[in-house]
């Protein structure tokens, strides 16, 4: 399942704050959102980091700040709350000094000591 069209089609149908995060409001199996950067040019190809941008495999898009939109994602479906590790993960992407620049340059809110440290998505 693509976390991004799931996302979209949830809150279209329901704009309560309350629902966050979706996966439990709807029983969603966490292990069924498909993770990663997807493309917000052609929705289609997953991207990767490369030399500070995200690159889409399918056109050749590239974009800075793609990870918010995925992070927007996990923050309404899973936990507006995420660690490091959990970013790596989401993102696809296991450089955890990346990460944490893309999580600390994100205006996040930060909670906790720096390995346990969760970063707070503004939904
Ligand atoms: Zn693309």
């Amino acid at each position: 399942m693509d976390a991004y069209a799931i996302s979209r089609f949830l809150v279209a149908h329901h704009q309560s704050y309350e629902v966050y995060p979706l996966c439990r409001y709807y029983d969603i199996e966490i292990e069924a959102i498909r993770t990663g950067v997807f493309c917000p040019k052609c929705q289609c190809g997953q991207m990767q980091w490369l030399r500070r941008k995200w690159i889409c495999a399918s056109c050749l898009h590239s974009d800075q700040k793609a990870h918010l939109l995925a992070l927007q994602d996990y923050g309404m479906l899973i936990d507006k709350n995420i660690t490091n590790k959990q970013a790596q993960h989401f993102l696809q992407l296991s450089n955890r000094h990346v990460i944490k620049r893309l999580l600390t340059t994100s205006a996040y809110h930060k909670a906790g000591a720096t390995k346990q440290r969760k970063y707070q998505i503004l939904l």
